[in-house]
């Protein structure tokens, strides 16, 4: 879809690309990567936004809904691609598109609108440019009187270039890094609208159900599920409070004192005002036999919520990543406050982890007295301050005010504001809840992410949770990598595999496509695929320096908790990541890596 010209043509999937880079993830990144340079800048209208399926999206694979969003990350300016669930992505791959590629910017605001083959680009001026995501999926459906539309949008976030924007649909859930919605905010795309009836083929029906339901005799009894069902991800709270790693006070301490506040067991914990709890109920996206989603009820009397009847429903709630960032990395104990944050992030479409993290580093600075109350009309930013918290949602969700420079992100606004020390960042994204100086593995993980820092592009936790000594955790971090870029290609979710196994996976996948598979292939997969993204990041100017970790982390050991007096040591375990990986000592791909990988 080229929206300068506002023409839209449709062209066969690449297949010869499809065979070395699966789908989504991977092939987003290539066709990414051939449509344009790495030097483009993320907010022009010369940078690409993909939305990729995976060959497994719109099937009844278990948890076969995902996609990834594929673009320059106007946070990071380095690749980005973020993941979403929920039933966007499903409704996507049966109206019989397996990626759209967004080019341009249209001169004003529009939204795309996918009935099957019928594409229509359609104004949004005077409609719903300037609302929120909540509103413009009410309205959409209104519009084009159908129920069933699945829509994927930005808020004004997004249409403010807010640094870490992130693209909501089915009203909570995100592609969520990056800033990503940003990047759509900035060619003035209001949404996709799509509804499929098409239905998915694969390429031999009885051997792919056959698969399906050997993946489902082993997920669906397995304790991993009926844990992420009945308990989300807000289980780890405890696990890293108990650990001392969770990153609290924008990293200053690794344990928190208000954390029996903001767990699980307050979230499930009855309340006096309506006798109920925070936590209503589980959810589950497309075709998952999972459902780790959270419902929940904010507190009818909380001050959040006064005047806002939207929030006062059952409404999506915390999950680990966002409970961290808007709780002990804030300080703030008052788990109502971070759910209603949490659902304004939502509302407005901004990535809860990089907003929490940002607002800790602004509470650094108003600490510091680099930021005073003129700048907060009066709010004291303090640590622990849920209202705070609460009005730096509402000024950066809306734009205004001191939410202009909480829209920078972290690293921008300590920049701007004198201390750039205070950014809990890699590559400019803000750090999701792990410390690494009690997880050496994750940092590792953080500091060679391809898209800045991330808890979803490496799998080192039990192991770290295991030990401290950085010994063998080089492997672990680039064998994970590997095998989580491939998982990110299929159209599943990462959390289906542990109990469903890679070669559950490949059973499905050659029966689904021209092509058989099994773990060794998905390995090289993957690997290809991290050393292409690698590649676009070495293309737009990324270097070693940048395969690291924020000073504090580096220099200030933790204060308590199992890693108590250490500190990370990414520097030690760097050059042998890169040899693992075959690059030279600069983290360049070797001539021989790149040829192995045919790339
Ligand atoms: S496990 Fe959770 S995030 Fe993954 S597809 Fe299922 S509900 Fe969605």
């Amino acid at each position: 879809m080229d929206l300068t010209g506002q023409k839209c043509r449709s062209d066969h999937l690449r297949q010869e690309w499809a065979e070395l880079y699966l789908g989504a993830r991977g092939l987003g990144t290539k066709y990414l990567k051939e449509e344009m340079g790495a030097n483009t800048d993320p907010l022009s209208p010369e940078n690409v936004l993909i939305f990729a399926t995976g060959p497994l999206t719109g099937t009844n694979s278990p948890t076969g809904g995902r996609f990834c969003v594929i673009t320059k990350g106007a946070l990071t300016n380095a690749i980005a691609c973020s993941n979403s669930g929920g039933q966007f992505g499903g409704e996507l791959k049966l109206a019989g598109w397996d990626m759209i590629i967004i080019t341009g910017k249209a001169k004003t605001p529009v939204y795309l609108l996918i009935q099957d083959e019928k594409v229509h680009l359609h104004s949004a001026s005077d409609f719903i440019w300037g609302n929120t995501v909540w509103e413009t999926e009410k309205k959409l459906r209104s519009k084009h009187q159908d129920p069933l539309i699945r829509i994927a949008s930005i808020g004004s976030a997004g249409e403010n270039l807010v640094r870490y924007a992130c693209i909501v649909n089915d009203k909570d859930r995100a592609a969520g890094r990056s800033g990503v919605g940003a990047v759509m905010g900035s060619k003035n795309l209001k949404a996709i609208a799509v509804r499929g009836k098409k239905g998915v083929s694969v390429r031999d029906p009885k051997a792919f159900l056959s698969a399906v339901a050997e993946s489902r005799s082993l997920l669906d009894p397995s304790e991993g599920r009926l844990q992420l069902a009945m308990n989300g991800t807000m289980g780890m709270l405890d696990i890293t409070q108990a650990h001392g790693s969770l990153p609290t006070r924008n990293c200053r301490d690794v344990q928190f004192e208000g954390a029996n506040k903001i767990n699980l067991a307050a979230m499930k914990r009855p309340r006096e005002s309506d006798h109920g709890a925070n936590l209503q109920a589980n959810k589950a996206c497309f075709a998952c036999p999972i459902g780790c989603g959270r419902v929940s009820k904010i507190d009818p009397e909380h001050f959040s919520i006064q005047g806002k009847p939207q929030y006062q429903e059952a409404l999506g709630g915390l999950e680990y990543e966002a409970g961290y960032a808007l709780g002990p990395m804030t300080g703030v104990s008052d788990i109502e406050a971070a759910t209603y944050v949490n659902a304004a992030c939502n509302e407005h479409a901004m990535d809860p982890i990089s907003f929490g993290a940002t607002v800790a580093a602004a509470m650094e600075l108003f600490e510091n007295d680099a930021i005073s109350l003129k700048e907060t009309n009066g709010v004291a930013l303090k640590f622990g301050s849920a209202k705070g918290l609460v009005w730096a949602v509402d000024v950066t969700g809306r734009f205004k005010d001191f939410g202009q420079e909480l829209a920078l992100g972290s690293k921008r606004l300590c920049e701007k504001f004198g201390h750039p020390q205070f950014a809990m960042v890699v590559k400019g994204q803000e750090f999701p809840g792990y410390d690494p100086r009690a997880m050496q593995g994750m940092g590792l993980a953080y500091a060679t992410s391809n898209r800045g820092a991330c808890h979803l592009r490496a799998d080192p936790y039990s192991d770290d949770f295991d030990h401290l000594q950085t010994k063998g955790k080089a492997k672990i971090v680039k064998e994970s990598q590997d095998e989580n870029s491939f998982i990110d290609s299929t159209g599943l979710c990462a959390f289906a595999f542990g109990d469903m196994g890679i070669d559950e996976v490949c059973d499905q996948l050659s029966a689904a496509l021209p092509s058989s598979w099994n773990k060794q292939r998905a390995q090289d997969t993957g690997e290809r695929i991290w050393n292409l993204e690698r590649q676009f990041n070495l293309d737009a100017g990324f270097k070693k320096d940048d395969d690291t970790l924020p000073e504090r982390v580096l220099k200030e050991p933790a204060k308590s908790g199992s890693g108590k007096g250490w500190v990370s040591q990414v520097p030690l375990m760097l050059q042998e990541y890169y040899q693992l990986r075959g690059w030279d000592p600069d983290g360049f791909p070797t001539k021989e890596t790149l040829s192995r990988l045919g790339l």
